[in-house]
């Protein structure tokens, strides 16, 4: 009974005190934090020392010069090898939090075509619905030596033109659309590249880079005419070509014509079929050379034209020798990059090579 009055009597406090003891509880942190009151005990605090004794500025004595001979130079011999520096792009700040992983490029598998005896680049291509080009993306061989195409090899064939990159360590997305000079939003907007936000590329991987075309390998044979004095009475002579050319062998079969991939004609003709020169001038090559080329003959005709014979038996003329138009300077053949005799063809104007249909009238 006494119980029961004091819970009437009290009970309606009990939630309130509850509720005061449950806010002091969580205030803790914020009280304690609080700057405590000054301690009556405590020092008095000093200030008046800072004007009781003046500032005394010494005149009399020379200001101090700065002695260079006391200077630690230890600290300038100091062997940065032994930095713990772990790789050149250290410093580097990191592209994406360690957790990101994108996905990785997912190509279907690509079409694939085993080379035909008679096929062309371009035939192929046509076939295929995309330009010669496409053919070196795909297979980057091709864009050495398009002669490289032969019976019996097989071919990628890409889905849309363009260049399948082999994704390298320092590969990013600008870098490749600046190497390929196409845009950016492309190479992303190709669905089977799988790029997403932030656009990482992994090495080992391939990217297909729509509208790409590869570089095509050019080989710049040094000039050794020099090099041999075999023909010293004939080197100094300033033979200057007509800027015109012969037909260059007896046959007219061509088997490669002229285009991005091949800038040469393939003229197909027996192995030993005799070959002239186009135009006058001096011959600055003929030897083996380390590209598909093989044996190669190449005349400077002193006009900003070279004409460069190739895939010889053999030579009737050395480096140094001065050649007129239709001096015979070798025999055809079937060595280097070659899958069948022909002479391969070029004409080079200032280092570019033109079209030797365009240039003479053999074709
Ligand atoms: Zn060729």
């Amino acid at each position: 009974m006494a119980e029961h009055t004091f819970r009437q009597r009290y009970g309606r406090y009990f939630w309130a005190i509850a509720l005061i003891v449950l806010a002091l509880f969580l205030l803790r942190p914020i009280i304690s934090s609080l700057p405590a009151a000054p301690d009556e005990t405590a020092a008095p605090v000093e200030t008046a020392t800072a004007t009781s004794t003046p500032l005394v500025v010494n005149t009399a004595e020379p200001s101090p010069y700065f002695d260079y001979d006391a200077v630690d130079t230890s600290l300038q011999t100091f062997d940065l090898s032994n930095l713990p520096v772990r790789r050149d792009d250290s410093l580097r700040p990191a592209m994406n939090p360690s957790t990101f992983r994108g996905k990785l490029p997912q190509h279907e598998e690509f079409q694939r075509y085993t080379v035909l005896s008679g096929d062309t680049p371009i035939g192929i291509a046509d076939r295929f619905g995309i330009i010669p080009e496409t053919l070196l993306g795909g297979n980057p061989q091709l864009s050495e030596e398009a002669g490289l195409l032969f019976a019996d090899s097989e071919l990628i064939i890409l889905p849309i033109d363009g260049v399948l990159h082999d994704v390298q360590y320092g590969d990013t997305l600008e870098n490749l659309a600046a190497k390929y000079n196409v845009a950016v939003d492309d190479i992303i907007a190709y669905q089977p590249n799988n790029l997403e936000f932030p656009y990482r590329l992994y090495e080992d991987t391939q990217i297909l880079v729509p509208g790409a075309v590869r570089e095509v390998f050019k080989w710049d044979p040094p000039d050794v005419s020099a090099a041999q004095g075999n023909y010293q009475n004939t080197s100094n002579q300033l033979v200057v070509g007509y800027g015109s050319f012969i037909w260059p062998t007896t046959g007219y079969r061509i088997t490669q014509t002229y285009w991005y991939g091949h800038q040469a004609v393939d003229v197909g003709i027996e192995t030993g079929t005799p070959l002239y020169a186009a135009d006058s001038g001096k011959v600055t090559f003929a030897a083996w050379s380390p590209y598909c080329y093989a044996n190669l003959i190449v005349i400077n005709h002193r006009n900003g034209f070279e004409t460069f014979y190739a895939h010889l038996s053999s030579f009737n003329v050395v480096p140094g020798q001065v050649v007129f138009q239709g001096n015979l300077i070798g025999y055809s053949g079937n060595t280097g990059c070659s899958t069948g005799p022909h002479l391969h063809f070029e004409i080079r104007r200032n280092g570019t090579r033109l079209d030797p249909c365009a240039w003479t009238n053999g074709c």
